[in-house]
């Protein structure tokens, strides 16, 4: 299943969160189980892609950041 266009920010949100906190167990944005799998497959410096699965809803997309700046690392 793919993201559904409303739920980008909660998206968004998910993947800060487990970008501050990678080891905690983060809520889906779509249907809001813990435990939701997120994949880094960023090509930086260029953007952020991040793969999310969610085995409850069946959540299977993938969400590109486009990077505003020079990269952190
Ligand atoms: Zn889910």
């Amino acid at each position: 299943m793919d993201l559904p266009a409303e739920r980008l920010k909660d998206a968004l949100a998910c993947i800060a969160a487990w970008r501050t906190q990678p080891d905690e167990p983060h809520a889906c944005p779509v249907c809001r189980s813990s435990g939701i799998a997120i994949i880094d497959r960023s090509a930086r410096p260029y953007r952020e892609w991040y793969v999310l699965k969610c085995e409850s809803c069946g959540l299977d997309a993938t969400v590109n950041i486009p990077m505003s700046g020079p990269p952190e690392f």
